[in-house]
Parts: structure tokens; sequence; C-alpha cells
């Protein structure tokens, strides 16, 4: 190990930004299975899904072969207002927890919307823009998605309507109220404004919403508007792509000072922003040139890999979505209302999925307390006021750190802190008051949401 001092923050030149982004489908021997129509059961085609996502976005979303894919110029631009983002040396950290680990963290909560989803927000505006498309649709569960991609569309001058989860729609005003700042058109989830919607209200009178139901609404919406197309911030192979520029960033800087993690760490919610963090180095690990354990953690209240199952389903409660093969507990499964919004989707993206159950990566899930006591004592000493959702990942790489204490081995442990909670300081008045409880669902509880998983042969769960 060369003896170079490493530097709290470890910054890229503007001239060492990825210019491409790193494609792991290439590399992986069982690729994750494609996309299936619901009605014929046969894989979408580029033609089915052009009808719902931009031209660009569905090669990208079907490309399992090339392993690199040019940023355009547009979002390289886009990226140089806020990246490359700096990846920490947590000293205050290692020192407050007595331990010989190295811990880092890549921080992605420096920009407006206060997360790393603008990293793919701004692609997806940028070839809806090129398409020549008038707008885009999406949902928001907390609204970290949403406030990213009004950032995204008012730059490109974008029309941009989002399907905000009811509860949060309520509960988070200032997300609310950022988002219309940058001219998005913001409608509590489920509404009367859509069929599906008004199904929906029907079926769950008073429901507070789902991120399944907002996306059905997001999909029917942009389906009933000429010259508009559904946008998603998570879960798709599209998106984890985008979220590629972390790992590449990361890696970039670990590569620097030659410094070889042992243990890569990342919230699981729908999969983007561990998939984006890992999978240069998973790549790596598929190609025989490396070994890395990487952990994915979910909270115990949603507990899609440790709990769910591997079969295909759907990827909206209002099942108008393509049918996809992944880790879930159900497109019918509501979460107990945790306070991670971002980590409150059924299902997981098929890449994660497919990797998980070749067994190229490990799963933890954990309850909320204990997130916010990892997350308060992060805030203490290294400064950043983390989003309960990255605190998950907090967590983990604590407690990793911790074992380290224990047996004396000095590994270095590196974890993605996806964002910011300065709009979840409800959640952390509550834990400060010791309002906060920990639900973990039973197997009952469980059961409603797989048995609504479709059944059809090959698809037994
Ligand atoms: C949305 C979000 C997540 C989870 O989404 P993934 O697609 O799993 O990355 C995690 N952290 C923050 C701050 C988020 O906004």
């Amino acid at each position: 190990m060369p003896n170079k001092e490493i530097p709290y923050k470890i910054y890229l030149e503007e001239s060492e930004m990825p210019k491409q982004w790193y494609n792991v489908r290439a590399d992986m021997k069982n690729k994750p299975a494609p996309l299936l129509n619901p009605a014929t059961l046969k894989p979408m085609t580029f033609e089915e899904l052009r009808h719902v996502f931009c031209d660009e976005l569905v090669k990208q979303e079907l490309n399992d072969t090339d392993a690199y894919i040019d940023i355009p110029e547009e979002i390289l631009k886009f990226y140089k207002m806020y990246r490359p983002s700096p990846l920490v040396r947590a000293y205050c950290l290692e020192e407050k927890l007595q331990t010989p680990a190295k811990i880092y963290y890549k921080f992605e909560g420096n920009n407006t919307s206060g997360s790393h989803k603008l990293n793919s927000a701004i692609a997806q505006a940028y070839y809806a823009k090129r398409q020549g498309l008038k707008g885009v649709t999406t949902e928001t569960g907390a609204g970290q998605w949403g406030t990213a991609l009004s950032m995204a569309c008012s730059y490109f001058g974008l029309d941009c309507q989002v399907y905000m989860v009811k509860v949060s729609y309520e509960q988070k005003p200032f997300r609310r109220e950022v988002m219309r700042t940058y001219g998005a058109k913001v409608t509590p989830s489920p509404s009367e404004t859509t069929e599906v919607g008004r199904r929906i209200l029907q079926e769950h009178p008073g429901t507070s919403g789902s991120l399944g139901c907002a996306i059905s609404e997001a999909v029917e919406a942009a389906q009933a508007q000429e010259g508009y197309r559904y946008v998603l911030g998570s879960v798709l192979s599209q998106v984890l792509l985008h979220q590629t520029i972390i790992g590449l960033e990361t890696k970039a800087a670990l590569d620097k000072y030659d410094i070889v993690p042992d243990i890569i760490i990342g919230c699981a919610g729908g999969g983007s922003n561990l998939g984006g963090l890992i999978s240069p180095f998973m790549g790596e690990v598929l190609r025989g040139e490396k070994d890395y354990r990487f952990i994915a953690v979910e909270p115990a209240s949603c507990p899609s890999l440790t709990r769910g199952r591997y079969v295909y389903d759907f990827c909206d409660t209002g099942k108008v979505c393509p049918l996809a093969k992944m880790y879930t507990l159900g497109s019918g499964f509501i979460p107990s209302a945790n306070h991670a919004g971002g980590l409150r989707y059924h299902g997981m993206s098929s890449i994660l999925s497919q990797l998980y159950h070749d067994g190229y990566m490990e799963a933890r899930s954990v309850e909320q307390t204990a997130v916010f006591q990892a997350a308060e004592q992060f805030a203490r000493v290294e400064g950043i006021l983390p989003a309960p959702e990255s605190s998950h990942a907090i967590r983990v790489a604590i407690d990793e750190a911790l074992k380290c204490k224990e047996t004396g081995e000095e590994k270095t442990i590196v974890f993605g802190l996806t964002g910011t909670g300065y709009f979840d300081m409800v959640a952390y008045e509550k834990f400060h008051n010791g309002q906060m409880t920990d639900y973990i669902p039973t197997d009952e509880d469980l059961k409603p949401g797989f048995d609504g998983i479709p059944k059809f042969p090959g698809n037994e769960i």
C-alpha cells in the first residue's frame, strides 16, 4: 500500500469525470429476466415500450450487451453543476466508534433536490426533449424524485406532472412547493383525475396512497395526452444505468489513492443508487478480477429482498405496467407508515434481484429506530444531516465498523450517502420524542401481497 495521505474529501477534477455510463448487464452471465407484456406473457418489444417511455430510454432498457454508453454532452454539462460529488473519509466517525475500519461515503445530497435522483432525472428529461415531446408524467413518494424531475424539466423546458402519494402530499408541503417552484403540477394520489385513481379510491376509500398507485395514475396520464411519456425514478434498468455515475466516480476517486474497498453498502428502495454505486465494482467481480462484499440495506417494514419472492410481478398497484421479474412483496403490499418514503416500494430492480439471486450480493433489513440512532450519531460527528433512506446504509456501515473493532480487522468500508434529511424533520421529531415504533410485518401480513402475484406456468411463488 503506498503511503499517500488520504484527504477528508476526495474530489475528482472535472476532466476526470466519467464520460460514459457502465451497463453491468453486459458482464452478467445470467441476464436479468426481460419485462413481459401482461396480456401475452411475451417479452416487451421496442414497439410496445415506446408507447410508454421515450425511444432512447427504451433502447437503454433493452440493452443487455453494450458495457459502456456515452453520456451526451448536454447531460455532462448539467452534471458539472453539482458533480463530481465528494467521496468523504469519515475520519470523525471512525474516531467516535474507535474502530480500526476505514470508512468512506459517497455524498449525493449536494444539490437542491437533496438526493442522487437528479442523476437520472436529467438524463430522462434530456432524451424526452430531444425526441420533441411536450412533457412527462411521474409518481413520487417522499418527493425526492418529483423534485429532481421538476428541476430537470425546467432546465430543458418540458412540462412536468407529478402524482404524489397522498400521505406525503399532506405531510410534506415543503417538498411539494419546491416542485411547484420549478414549475411542476403536483396531484395527490390516488386522485379523481384518472380512471385507475377513481377505481382505487372506490375499492379503498380513505387510502393514503402508495407508490404503486401513483405509478398507475402517472402511466395512464401519459398515455391520455399527446406528446407525453411516463418516466420512473428507480427500479428500471435505464435508471440504474444513469446512476452508475455514482459508482464510476467512487471508483475513480478510490483508484487515485490506491484504496481497495472490502465492503460496499447502500440502501435499497427500488435499487437504483445501490445498483449505480456497486455496478463498476460488481463488473470486476463478474469478470473474475476482484472480490468485494456488497450489502443491500432495506427497512424491516418493507423487506423485499430479505423476505420477498423472486417471481414476475406487476410494477404498480393498478397493474397497467409490464411484468418484471424481481424480488417482490406483491404489488398489493402497502407497507406500514415508516419514515423512509424512498424505501417503501414493493419490488426491486431486476438487475439487483438477479445478482442477489446468484449470490453476488447480501441483503440486510433494519428497524427504523436503529436507523435513526445511526442517523443522529452520524450527524453529530460528520455534520451532514442524512435522509432516513440513506441512514439505512449508515446503520449497517456502523455495524460493520463495530465488528472490525471486535476483531481488530482494518477493513475498508464504502457506503452510499444518498441524500439529506431536511424535509424529514417530522420523522426526526418522532424519534426524539420517543414516539417512533418499529413495525415488522408478520408472515400473515405479507400473505395478501403474495396472493396478488400473477399466476402462470413457471411463475409459482
Ligand atoms: C429514492 C431514494 C432512495 C431509494 O431509491 P433507490 O432507487 O433504491 O436508490 C434512497 N435514498 C434517497 C435519499 C432517495 O431519495
